[in-house]
């Protein structure tokens, strides 16, 4: 395969034809891409504010303001390091959890086993373990670095239901398909339902670091403890937008006020170079509730080239 470069903006307008993820080919089959940037339009798992069904277009039609050459690192340009590809969207079926899970899980095997790095965008949090069971079958069990303002580690939701954005990282334990002793959880914050909604993740054995704590640390602090952690370990990279704080970020699930700006959070994830990210992905981001500019969706787009950057740092 050629290699994959984008759509030149200098050359081309960016409001002048499809929009994929930064202007990438569109391709089904990924050949021998580096990293498949692909769509997880699905929402039937989140217990709050739905809508990040539309959060992959909404994010591909933000992702064409952004460059090929990113300055936070070392004038790193991803394309010229990394081929990489959109390879449109995961099949779902709507009100349909398990059924939409078993597709993205699918569409995650298809992509890791054709040698890729695949680079999801959400729909809500319960996407993150079909993606994870697709990955552990091909890399064995991975470090996560989950940035959150919540856990995720809930045991079930409304009568016992087990599935969904509040629960898939202790099913990822009990599956064993990430090593909670090398995983890290930041951006904690808000009130709770129980005073153990902490440390159910702790007794899961991942690291907790709060929002408060991260912002204390900085992002060279931040990124030692993330390193620290992951200790060699192959890393998923799961991204929940309702980390940032909801002036930066509004068009989410569950927002949480307090959070770390932009600009805060982007100087964190630039500071997470030093491991190898097998999987990564960019969930919870809901059109249907953001602000004028499209705001939570030009930073889910940006969060995601960081990614990239981070791949290409290691290429
Ligand atoms: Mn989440
Ligand atoms: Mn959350």
């Amino acid at each position: 395969m050629q290699t994959q470069m984008p759509v030149d903006s200098l050359g081309v307008p960016r409001f002048v034809g499809v929009p994929t993820f930064m202007r990438l080919p569109y391709v089904r089959d990924v050949g021998d891409a580096d990293v498949a940037v692909f769509g997880m339009p699905s929402d039937c798992g989140g217990p709050y504010r739905t809508g990040a069904r539309f959060g992959p277009n909404a994010i591909r039609a933000q992702s064409i303001m952004l460059r090929p050459i990113n300055p936070y690192q070392g004038n790193v340009n991803v394309f010229e390091r990394l081929r990489v590809v959109d390879a449109g969207d995961s099949p779902v079926v709507p009100g349909y959890l398990l059924r939409s899970m078993d597709h993205i899980e699918r569409t995650t095997a298809r992509l890791a086993e054709a040698g890729a790095v695949p680079l999801g965008l959400g729909g809500d949090h319960s996407v993150s373990l079909p993606e994870l069971r697709a990955l552990a079958r091909v890399h064995g069990p991975l470090a996560l670095v989950h940035f959150d303002a919540h856990t995720d580690t809930w045991d079930s939701y409304f009568d016992g239901e087990r599935y969904s954005a509040g629960t898939p990282f202790r099913r990822a334990v009990e599956e064993g398909l990430v090593v909670p002793e090398r995983s890290i959880q930041i951006g904690m914050r808000g009130s709770l339902f129980r005073e153990s909604d902490i440390s159910q993740s702790l007794e899961l054995g991942y690291q907790v670091v709060t929002t408060d704590e991260a912002i204390a640390l900085g992002p060279d602090g931040l990124g030692q403890r993330v390193r620290e952690r992951v200790a060699g370990q192959r890393v998923f990279f799961s991204f929940d937008l309702d980390v940032v704080d909801p002036a930066s970020a509004p068009g989410v699930q569950t927002p949480e006020a307090g959070g770390p700006t932009a600009r805060e959070i982007l100087s964190m994830i630039r500071a997470l170079t030093g491991f190898e990210i097998v999987g990564a992905d960019v969930v919870e981001t809901n059109p249907l509730y953001d602000g004028p500019g499209q705001v939570t969706a030009l930073l889910a787009a940006t969060v995601a080239a960081e990614v990239l950057a981070l791949i290409a740092l290691r290429r």
